[in-house]
């Protein structure tokens, strides 16, 4: 298989919010956002008031539909769950803290804390003696019988931190937490949040406008007019743009780029094609095999892809300049991950040439074959015919990309392969690289 990046809790795709759409006030909230959410990350949403910043959050906790995208957890798509499921969501797997606390007023400190577990099934004895675990350890345990307006606004804000923290859930959402806090308080507020991502292995997810809580952050989304304009990463010290690559750009760059290539080609000799994309090739396949790989490991890999594009007999040798350390004049790479990337290559290089010399509905059923052994599943019978007719259109240019990506989603009952999403665009991406390598 792939080599993969960091897995993700939270993958937000391509979201957009418009508020009263098709109404004169309508407004376009959030704009084609796209981030990912990591666990054991501290990670910060910031931007002016009104950016869009709370509709982000509320999209990330189900509380918010989108108008177009869609919002995973741990891959899952929140909108392709029930209310019901979004409300499990909400009650065991993600946290949310608010800028004005949302206390119940007629409930003690201990039972407001106790509250999102009321429903699970424990005793009354047991619900209490976890509740009075949080309440010591936010230090407000002389708090427990006291009513939420007899407390300070520090006090209140730790009560809203143990209450999101009854049901352990892996994320927490927390919108302008210390907005209405002094200095003093919102230190202690911060220094908590920032201990469950240290201490308690949790994802952190903190909305602010205030500059002086950056630094906290291993990770910070900007936000402005509803678009996500920047990404950073703390690394030592310092945060550095992300920029994006691996899988998320490569999604998008190749079906664009390979279009305008193809274009441009049209009339010139075959062979001189060929050559012409090797390096383009060479580069694409690389990203396709390997995503996390260092940059100067990239390019050296990269020229040695490039010779074996040129010269396909040379399988062995790929493998042993891959394999090779830097100092010998190698890229460096392990065993495994050589070998890896040289057999996937070959494999795919000898799938490619033989849809160029087989007849369509050969190369079409090879293609199927290679599809089924890649993401480890069979086809029924009657789907397997479906899937090669499609599958002999795309090789012969009569669909484009973004169609093979709706023919595998689709429902089975409107045509389609009824693949979920994901997975569609995961095999989408797996037969344009094919269709690529081909030239
Ligand atoms: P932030 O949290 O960054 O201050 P919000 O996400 O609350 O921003 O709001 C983004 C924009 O969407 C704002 O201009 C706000 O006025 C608008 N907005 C938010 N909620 C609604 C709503 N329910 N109806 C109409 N407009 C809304
Ligand atoms: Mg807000």
């Amino acid at each position: 298989m792939q080599t993969q990046t960091k897995q993700h809790l939270v993958e937000v795709k391509d979201l957009s919010v418009t508020y009263n759409q098709g109404k004169p006030n309508e407004f376009q909230s959030l704009k084609n956002i796209n981030v990912r959410i990591y666990p054991e990350e501290f990670t910060i949403i910031f931007g002016p008031s009104g950016c869009g910043k709370s509709t982000l959050l509320y999209s990330i906790s189900a509380l918010q539909r989108p108008t177009e995208g869609e919002v995973f957890l741990e891959g899952s798509s929140l909108t392709g769950m029930t209310k019901r499921e979004q409300s499990i969501v909400r009650q065991f797997e993600v946290g949310m803290v608010f800028q004005s606390f949302y206390l119940i007023p007629s409930l003690n400190v201990l039972d407001n804390v106790c509250l999102p577990k009321v429903f699970c099934g424990e005793s009354k004895k047991e619900r209490m003696k976890e509740g009075m675990k949080l309440l010591e350890r936010f230090g407000i345990v002389e708090q427990a019988d006291k009513y939420p307006s007899q407390l300070s606004g520090g006090q209140k804000q730790r009560v809203a931190i143990a209450r999101c923290l009854i049901n352990d859930p892996k994320i927490i959402l927390a919108d302008e937490p210390v907005g209405n806090l002094d200095s003093q308080s919102a230190e202690n507020v911060l220094g908590i949040l920032r201990d469950l991502k240290d201490v308690d292995k949790k994802a952190v997810v903190l909305v602010t406008h205030d500059p002086s809580h950056l630094e906290r952050a291993d990770r910070i989304f900007y936000m402005k007019d509803g678009f996500l304009v920047k990404e950073e990463v703390k690394e030592g010290n310092t945060f550095t743009p992300v920029i994006k690559k691996g899988a998320e750009a490569e999604e998008k760059a190749i079906p664009r780029e390979l279009e305008l290539l193809v274009r441009s080609f049209q009339g010139m000799p075959r062979e001189y094609i060929s050559s012409l994309l090797v390096p383009f090739k060479a580069q694409k396949v690389l990203f396709h095999l390997l995503m996390d790989m260092p940059e100067e490991q990239v390019t050296l890999a990269q020229g040695f892809v490039k010779e074996y594009l040129f010269d396909k007999d040379a399988k062995d040798d790929l493998f042993s300049a891959l394999d090779r350390d830097i100092e010998s004049g190698g890229a460096g790479l392990d065993k495994r991950r050589a070998q890896n990337i040289s057999s996937r290559l070959y494999e795919m290089m000898h799938l490619a040439k033989d849809i160029e010399i087989k007849s369509p509905e050969e190369g079409a059923s090879l293609m199927k074959e290679y599809i089924e052994k890649t993401f480890s599943f069979q086809l029924e019978v009657d789907q397997k015919s479906a899937m090669e007719s499609f599958l002999q259109k795309r090789i012969a240019n009569e669909v484009s990309h973004e169609e093979v990506i709706t023919f595998l989603d689709n429902p089975v009952s409107s045509g389609g392969m009824g693949f979920h999403k994901f997975f569609a665009r995961k095999m989408a991406r797996e037969i344009e690289m094919i269709m690529l390598l081909r030239y």
